[in-house]
């Protein structure tokens, strides 16, 4: 058994090897056939990982979670099946300098770590009351029609914060 105490902790594990990836096996199998998608083996896959993750993972995230389950997958095979479930409404992408994948498929929206880059969905109601006169205003300036609209948060998250804290009070002997 190879031990490396103190490393890699909790917290720094991209995903536990128990996620819900497992359970969701039949249901990523189901969804592709649904839609009409061949069923190879890095599809499901990939479906599997982002369906199992609330991360946001980006594509590379996504690749080094199927390669431990799937060694010699490329991650441009991995772009692909990502591109794919995008387009076919399995799977959400996050614009942005890289993007990400979402497998929340209704409206919400998004806090974003700006310390550790990790994306946190926000529940709550998609209109709130104070929006409303907003909404209106952006839909009466040019005759448009509002569907939705989403609010990006930013700042630092509850474990960065406490890293924060941990390291001005003591250093860890490196
Ligand atoms: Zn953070
Ligand atoms: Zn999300």
């Amino acid at each position: 058994m190879v031990k490396h105490p103190g490393r890699l902790r909790s917290g720094m594990a991209i995903i536990p090897d128990k996620s819900p990836v497992g359970r969701s096996r039949d249901g990523a199998a189901a969804a592709l056939r649904a839609v009409g998608l061949r069923l190879t083996g890095p599809r499901r896959l990939v479906l599997e990982v982002v369906r199992g993750s609330d991360a946001h993972p980006t594509a590379e995230t996504v690749h080094q979670m199927v390669r431990c389950r799937l060694p010699r997958v490329s991650l441009g095979t991995v772009y692909r099946n990502l591109r794919l479930l995008v387009a076919q409404g399995l799977v959400k992408e996050l614009p942005g300098p890289q993007a990400r994948f979402d497998c929340n498929l209704s409206e919400h929206h998004h806090f974003t770590c700006l310390a550790c880059g990790r994306i946190a969905d926000v529940a709550g109601p998609l209109t709130e009351r104070h929006s409303r006169p907003l909404v209106s205003r952006v839909a009466s300036s040019g005759g448009l029609s509002v569907t939705h609209h989403r609010i990006e948060f930013y700042g630092r998250c509850a474990a960065c914060r406490r890293k924060g804290r941990g390291r001005a009070a003591r250093r860890p002997p490196s």
